[in-house]
């Protein structure tokens, strides 16, 4: 559940997507490509690790990878204990992720992972009711398998690039997640730029602004380089101090990190 926001004023609007983006390529810089596009790869990362970061689950799945494999059948023909034992570095309870991955390589084997890569490509929305019969694949995860195997754009907002895409006022909060959830999906749409390589660029950098600086119970606002253009922000009367190392529009470290100081109502 997004923390509740305020009520937007009235007269602030959503800035444009673009301006967005520019903005966050200037502080953060450009963004690495995934390393893992690969629906299957994908699946085994968001299954291997639970509450972990980024860095944690590209280990975790390099250790799967170079102790079981990440093919259905390694993955099936491994011992329980010694799955659980490769991925025991992605947090909690290893054995119930481990069940999740082998139930994850069942359903591969079962529903050949060519016809599944075949599928996505020619008919991505057939193609997406396959996908979310996988462990850990809702429709979020449906639509970032569709956009990192670049078979369907879309923004594939993750809970980091959603509470960026409300506070900045693309979208409203609803009544439950899911309803935000398409709602921000469809509004951004019209504003995506052009190109697979472009929105995955675009996603990761809303998605590191959310992680580093927007963050879900302390935003640095006073450290943010969208402070000016944000609904969240104005809505606070835009009182928030600032300082010469921390203005609104001012350059931030790549790390992000900001002073915790400034913290809406
Ligand atoms: S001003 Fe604050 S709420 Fe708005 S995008 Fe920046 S960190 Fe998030």
């Amino acid at each position: 559940m997004l923390p509740r926001m305020p009520p937007a004023a009235p007269s602030t609007r959503a800035p444009a997507l673009a301006e967005v983006l520019v903005a966050l390529e200037q502080a953060y810089g450009k963004p690495a490509p995934p390393r893992l596009t690969d629906p299957f790869d994908l699946i085994l990362l968001e299954n291997a690790s639970y509450l972990v970061d980024d860095e944690r689950r590209v280990a975790v799945f390099d250790a799967l990878s170079a102790r079981i494999g990440t093919t259905p059948e390694a993955i099936l023909t491994a011992k329980p204990g010694v799955l659980a034992a490769a991925i025991e570095g992605g947090g909690m309870r290893p054995p119930m992720r481990a069940e999740k991955l082998r139930e994850a390589a069942e359903l591969a084997h079962d529903m050949d992972l060519d016809r599944l890569r075949a599928a996505m490509r020619e008919s991505p929305e057939q193609a997406r009711k396959q996908i979310k019969k996988f462990p850990g694949m809702g429709e979020p995860g449906a639509d970032k398998l569709l956009l990192f195997y670049r078979c369907a754009p879309s923004l594939a907002p993750d809970s980091n690039v959603l509470r960026v895409l409300v506070r900045l006022g693309f979208v409203h909060e609803e009544s439950s997640y899911d309803k935000t959830y398409r709602a921000a999906k469809q509004a951004v749409a019209p504003e995506l730029p052009e190109g697979y390589d472009a929105i995955i660029t675009a996603r990761e950098l809303l998605r590191r602004h959310g992680q580093t600086v927007c963050m879900r119970t302390a935003p640095a606002c006073g450290a943010c380089p969208l402070a000016k253009r944000c609904v969240f922000f104005a809505a606070s009367g835009g009182i928030i101090r600032t300082s010469p190392a921390a203005s609104p529009d001012g350059p931030i470290s790549p790390g992000g990190c900001a002073p915790r100081r400034a913290r809406p109502p």
